[in-house]
């Protein structure tokens, strides 16, 4: 057998079972795993990997043993129930190179379900695509990986090296689930992580800070709203200094070498606003949950001390703040941009397997949101491959996953484990 006859039999094993790959999937979509309510997700992936004979590590994440490593962003909720899920592969010979899969099973919140179409979390196959939330970012990827793995199999091989398929919490918020991993000492030569890239490589993405403003007000009845302030309309105020604070990071990013082709890369985002009690009292008081991008390179701390002069002038400028100055809390992400580098022998595994189902080389990604990859490749020296199918609506509403692309993923993928990991006949 040549190693066309081999590859040939491995895309023919992801197209037999693509059918259940995309009934696992719906399983999976219909399981609402936001924040917090991850756990049955993470049972669902015990048990497809102990069906598969994976050595099965399901442990409870402790805050307590991550805080202090890099990459860690504060936790605010309840974390009683925060789990991780590891099946892990152990080959009997030894002859490639070890990976790490991992995909990340939460999802953000559905938002106001009449917009849906159809709910969410009922996925339904409409036209070639899956709708519901979750479908594309990214359960459809990481039940992708795990139906490459099937193919390799079904196909007659074996890997020969160690494979650690991971299933993680917090993506979407801290990225503590992929940092718990690597605090429980999870390693491998490369990463790999199946998140929805429309078929591009992400050469460079970047990081992300959440913080929170708490604006105080002077609280009067709104007959003599004049004698007192508005909490709510200063915090508009800080927000349009942040605006301010966004362009300048904008103006900055076009000195970057992979997001200065980018149209504005750094987005601010005021995200959560809350505030005030009465219609007809002056608001004592406003929260505000941002998110804002910072670019490879760019220090978490830097940033934070801008973000805060940023404030703390903006508040000088108002008659209120002034002398009330918000306060600022750090509520979630405190990551850093990550760029794809040192992966030379890991790119080339893949653009062997990418060329084999797509034809051409892969384009690459400078990417405006963020992905696990970052805890992999900034402090651990593993190079972090994000690869994976097309989609749209992610974080909005009628998300969907394009199951053609996910089929072409899905096999891409597997020759990718196949190359790496190298593989030997049963
Ligand atoms: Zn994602």
């Amino acid at each position: 057998m040549n190693a066309l006859d081999n590859n040939q039999r491995i895309l023919d094993a992801v197209d037999d079972r693509f059918d259940a790959q995309i009934a696992t999937t719906k399983e999976f979509v219909a399981i609402p795993s936001t924040r917090g309510a991850e756990g049955p997700c993470q049972d669902m992936i015990g048990d497809l990997l102990r069906q598969r004979a994976y050595e099965v590590d399901d442990w409870h994440i402790e805050v307590d043993e991550l805080k202090d490593l890099p990459g860690f962003g504060p936790i605010e909720h309840d974390f009683s129930k925060a789990r991780t899920v590891v099946g892990t592969y152990r080959p009997t010979k030894m002859a490639g190179k070890s990976l790490i899969l991992q995909g990340h099973c939460d999802v953000v919140p559905a938002g106001p379900l009449e917009m849906w179409e159809t709910p969410p979390f009922s996925p339904v196959v409409r036209d070639g695509k899956m709708y519901g939330r979750g479908a594309c970012d990214m359960k459809s990827g990481t039940i992708g990986a795990l139906y490459a793995l099937d193919a390799i199999r079904a196909a007659g091989f074996k890997p020969t090296a160690r494979i650690h398929f991971e299933s993680v919490i917090e993506e979407e918020s801290t990225g503590v689930g992929a940092l718990s991993t690597l605090q429980r000492g999870y390693r491998a030569d490369a990463c790999f992580i199946p998140e929805p890239t429309s078929g591009k490589m992400v050469r460079s993405q970047v990081g992300v800070i959440w913080f929170r403003l708490k604006v105080r007000g002077h609280p009067v009845h709104v007959f003599e709203a004049g004698a007192g302030s508005n909490a709510i309309m200063a915090g508009y105020h800080l927000i349009h200094a942040l605006e301010k604070l966004e362009a300048d990071w904008n103006d900055r990013a076009k000195s970057d070498r992979n997001f200065k082709a980018v149209t504005h890369p750094i987005n601010f985002n005021p995200g959560i606003i809350k505030g005030g009690d009465w219609a007809s009292s002056v608001p004592a008081w406003c929260d505000i949950d941002c998110r804002i991008a910072i670019l490879p390179g760019w220090s978490i701390s830097d940033c934070q001390a801008e973000i805060l002069t940023c404030i703390s002038s903006a508040a000088r400028d108002h008659r209120f703040l002034s002398n009330n100055p918000p306060e600022v809390e750090w509520s979630g992400f405190l990551s850093e941009g990550y760029e794809l580098k040192d992966s030379a022998e890991a790119e080339a595994a893949f653009g062997k397997a990418f060329r084999a189902v797509y034809g051409g080389t892969v384009s690459e990604l400078a990417f405006t949101a963020l992905t696990d990859t970052r805890f992999y490749g900034l402090y651990y020296n593993i190079p972090s491959l994000c690869f994976g199918a097309s989609g749209a609506a992610m974080h909005g509403f009628n998300e969907y996953v394009d199951l053609e692309s996910l089929r072409q993923s899905t096999k891409a993928t597997a020759l990718f484990i196949a190359e790496w990991c190298g593989v030997e006949r049963f």
